[in-house]
């Protein structure tokens, strides 16, 4: 590492003090990005770096609310405006127990770097609230929307910033937001959102688009290698919308699934995952995995989710939560011949799980790329909102495959140019941050 980048780390982990997740994802990023500032001396003059690891802007506010009990109830929500240079600020919101100022800053930060490899004019931003909805009655998960969205629709807009789903934020959820927003500022102004439902404003495949594009992802760089996903053995973790979108497309393109997870541990069905039963589950009766094996004697249930990476398997795609995946499962997975892992999660693999991949040469897919088709897609609704139109399943589906090609041909071009062949997770990186580098240079020290 140079003085210059060593010392932006450690003056931005000084100023951010007990953020692990945010220092992990800027330390990834910055380390990689090292040759750039050798070769292109003009970023550092702008001070690229440093801005770019300081949000823009950070909101933190109560959002108190009534629980079936009639107890008063409060939570604390977040929104980060990390980066607009390539357009309005965009990225899910989050609601689990574990949500704080730091790993909300560390998801806005990837998240400017994986709008800028889908080639859509978005900035980055992340939102979310320590709220946990496991267990709520759909009265409280709607109350707790519209207080949370009573603060919040005074700093977002179709034009300035559009929020979306992420863990424990579905099409549920987005409902519930939309219409307390329309509510309040009194216009129908349906690209303030994206993961809406289909007959108000939202896109076909936007449900799909985060697990198809990342197996479609996985397709390219195996059909690189002569390869592809058909009559592979998959293990996925989670089973929630990433994972099981990402199930359906390895089983439409042939491979078998045959694990997925939740918190509470994994299935391991060794005949194939019965998609029908987990969507189900998680889907209609928001149940748990483990209900999997009543319907299913073939699978069994092991009560610790962090196992399921021993399961021997061909391609491992993390799609639960951060540093879900630790060296140790890494090794696990080396020791069983995996030949590709695929990061459907934001920043599932610890540093040290990477370092593993790396030394034995195992086919990397980083989130940043592997997972961008979600954000792509919500593009793709924004742009169908601002024309008034709805395209069809085919004509999305056909929009986000073409993106997820275009990510990984750039990012391995990108990972060739600055002398790191094969490190697609240093390529994206690299690609990402020049878009958002160059647009920065070009509108001045603001
Ligand atoms: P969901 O809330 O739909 O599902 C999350 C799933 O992960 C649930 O099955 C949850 O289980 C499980 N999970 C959470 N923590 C653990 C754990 N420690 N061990 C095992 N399983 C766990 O979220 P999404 O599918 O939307 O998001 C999953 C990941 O993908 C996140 O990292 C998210 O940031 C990322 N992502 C999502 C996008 C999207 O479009 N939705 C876009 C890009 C990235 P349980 O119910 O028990 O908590």
């Amino acid at each position: 590492m140079s003085q210059y980048t060593t010392r932006v780390i450690e003056e931005m982990m000084e100023r951010n003090p007990n953020q692990p997740e945010f220092h992990q994802a800027i330390k990834e990023v910055v380390e990689s990005l090292e040759p750039v500032f050798e070769k292109n001396p003009e970023y550092k003059e702008a001070g690229i770096l440093e801005r770019i690891v300081e949000p823009e802007r950070q909101i933190m506010f109560r959002v108190p609310w009534v629980d079936d009990e009639g107890n008063v109830q409060v939570n604390r929500g977040f929104r980060v405006q990390y980066n607009s240079a390539l357009g309005p600020y965009k990225g899910g919101l989050r609601f689990h127990p574990s949500v704080n100022v730091g790993i909300i800053k560390f998801l806005g930060f990837e998240q400017i770097f994986k709008n800028a490899l889908t080639g859509r004019p978005i900035g980055g931003g992340k939102g979310g609230s320590d709220f946990d909805p496991k267990g709520k009655s759909d009265g409280e998960i709607m109350r707790f929307c519209q207080s949370f969205m009573t603060e919040l629709y005074r700093h977002i807009g179709p034009d300035l910033d559009v929020p979306a789903g992420d863990i424990g934020v579905g099409g549920r959820e987005i409902g519930y937001l939309f219409g307390q927003y329309k509510r309040i500022v009194n216009a129908y102004e349906a690209g303030v959102l994206t993961g809406k439902g289909l007959n108000w404003g939202g896109s076909l495949a936007r449900t799909e688009a985060t697990g198809y594009g990342l197996v479609y992802l996985v397709e390219e760089m195996l059909k690189e290698q002569g390869d592809s996903i058909a009559d592979k053995e998959v293990v996925i973790s989670g089973s929630g919308n990433v994972a099981i979108y990402a199930t359906e497309k390895v089983q439409e393109l042939g491979g078998k699934v045959v694990a997925l997870s939740d918190s509470g541990g994994y299935v391991y069905d060794p005949e194939g995952i019965k998609l029908d039963t987990v969507k189900e589950i998680k889907e209609v009766r928001r149940g748990r995995i483990k209900e999997y094996v009543e319907e299913h004697p073939s699978a069994e249930f092991t009560a610790d989710s962090s196992a399921i990476w021993q399961i021997d398997c061909d391609i491992a795609l993390p799609c639960a939560t951060q540093n879900e995946l630790n060296e140790e499962s890494a090794q696990a997975l080396v020791d069983n011949d995996v030949i590709l892992v695929g990061e459907g999660a934001n920043m599932p693999s610890t540093p040290k799980a990477i370092e593993v991949f790396k030394e034995n040469s195992i086919l990397f897919a980083p989130a940043k790329a592997a997972n961008a088709g979600g954000v792509a897609t919500s593009a793709i609704e924004m742009t169908q909102n601002s024309m008034r139109e709805s395209w069809t399943f085919e004509r999305v589906e056909g929009t986000l495959k073409g993106i997820m090609i275009n990510i990984h041909k750039i990012s391995s071009q990108t990972a060739k140019e600055y002398g790191m062949e094969g490190d697609l997770a240093a390529g994206a990186n690299i690609a990402g941050f020049l878009k958002v580098a160059d647009a920065m240079v070009e509108q001045g020290v603001i």
